[in-house]
């Protein structure tokens, strides 16, 4: 059991590892964080914050020798550097569990080999996998296997000729073809799973998507047209039975697509989640604890979450005159949101605002669901995300 004033290591230091360096700091950790950007969120809030690359291996060397655990916040780690950590000091999640989930490839041949509930693709390497790719995958999203995010590298494509266009634009980068499904809804499962085996989920959340960048999440996923009932118990037990056979320890986020009223698994985060981030103000245990906890053998907390939530994410583009990423700009006016009652704002202390980049999110708490949403989405509006 790792015990306080342990340092433990952190590797990215985006908006998820600042959470994570404020949940450790509150437990009486100290932590180091590894990430290029002289500016990222978490190494301004970190005791130390290594500036260099992930494959910088003198500064992995001091990381090793400082922290008493390390654990990430980036899927795109490279497996070589946790692989290389985890001679010398604990590293979870292990880069076997990493490196399923940073490659689509990978980790849609993980679903199938385990019969897990995944939609219809076909991995392309090369012209003549998309060639021979099966014709019912069409209307399909092409999907770089690495690196993408938020939407980023993936192409809608009609048919073979599109997907051909959308490969060379690529790069002939690998990819996954997916077929387009037709979505009644999106569901996500945050858990922790401790080295025992012992696993903690919090309930299933409801995502809205725009852009192909989460928007919204409503927390507990509510049990409406879209989402049969039992669903939300049906997902947590995929993401439980997923974190089995990854051998994984920590926190794992994973998105379910709900098509024909079943589930499938869309991809898994190896780490904390967006659609958990509501875990801070309306359950007893964040899920940026219970990654510490994971980290450290302390026994993973049972979330009990006290209040509905619904969590809405603050982009760049708000930061602009026309909220889109065109005119003077300026700092959105907070007032707006702090009038609200039961709501919270959360900031990243990003240097700089990009349109589609995650800036910051708010969430509301309730007892009354219905109420909620309507606080949230009217907060949502009177900020400035309208939805043309
Ligand atoms: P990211 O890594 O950017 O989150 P995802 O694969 O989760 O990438 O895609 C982002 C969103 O795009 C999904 O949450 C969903 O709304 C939509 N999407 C992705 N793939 C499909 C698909 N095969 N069919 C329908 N919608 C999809
Ligand atoms: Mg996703």
């Amino acid at each position: 059991m790792i015990l306080p004033p342990a340092t433990l290591g952190m590797l990215g230091g985006g908006q998820l590892g600042r959470f994570f360096v404020s949940a450790a700091h509150e437990m009486g950790y100290k932590v180091w964080v590894l990430d290029p950007d002289p500016h990222s969120p978490a190494g301004m809030l970190a005791d130390h914050h290594l500036v260099v690359a992930y494959e910088d291996y003198a500064a992995l060397d001091a990381l090793a020798a400082q922290c008493a655990a390390v654990t990430t916040e980036f899927e795109n780690v490279p497996a070589a550097t946790l692989d290389y950590l985890a001679k010398f000091v604990p590293v979870h999640p292990a880069a076997s569990a990493v490196a399923v989930c940073q490659n689509r490839i990978a980790e849609k041949t993980f679903l199938a080999g385990h019969g897990l509930p995944h939609g219809p693709f076909a991995a392309i390497r090369d012209d003549d996998d998309i060639r021979a790719a099966d014709g019912a995958l069409f209307p399909a999203v092409l999907k770089v296997a690495r690196f993408g995010y938020d939407g980023k590298g993936q192409a809608r494509v009609a048919d073979r000729e599109q997907a051909l266009a959308a490969f060379h634009q690529f790069k002939g980068e690998p990819c996954v073809l997916e077929k387009m499904l037709s979505l009644d809804g999106e569901l996500s499962v945050v858990l922790a799973r401790d080295e025992a085996g012992a696993v903690q989920c919090f309930p299933a959340a409801e995502n809205r998507h725009r852009n192909g960048i989460l928007d919204v999440t409503i927390a507990p996923a509510q049990v409406a047209a879209a989402v049969p009932a039992g669903l939300p118990a049906q997902a947590q037990a995929i993401a439980e039975r997923i974190a089995g056979e990854l051998g994984y320890v920590g926190t794992l986020g994973v998105e379910f697509f709900v098509c024909d009223g079943e589930l499938v698994v869309n991809e898994m985060a190896p780490r904390p989640h967006n659609s958990g981030h509501h875990t801070i103000d309306a359950c007893d245990v964040s899920q940026y604890e219970q990654q510490v906890r994971a980290l450290c053998g302390l026994a993973l907390a049972r979330p009990r979450q006290h209040s509905v939530a619904v969590m809405v994410n603050l982009l760049g583009e708000l930061w602009y005159a026309d909220h889109k990423g065109h005119g003077a700009y300026r700092e959105p006016d907070w007032s707006v949101l702090h009038a609200v009652p039961g709501l919270r704002l959360h900031l990243y202390s990003k240097h700089h605002a990009r349109p589609g980049r995650k800036m910051g999110h708010f969430t509301v708490t309730g007892a009354n669901a219905a109420q909620v949403l309507e606080l949230a989405l009217r907060a949502r509006a009177a900020i400035g995300i309208d939805d043309e």
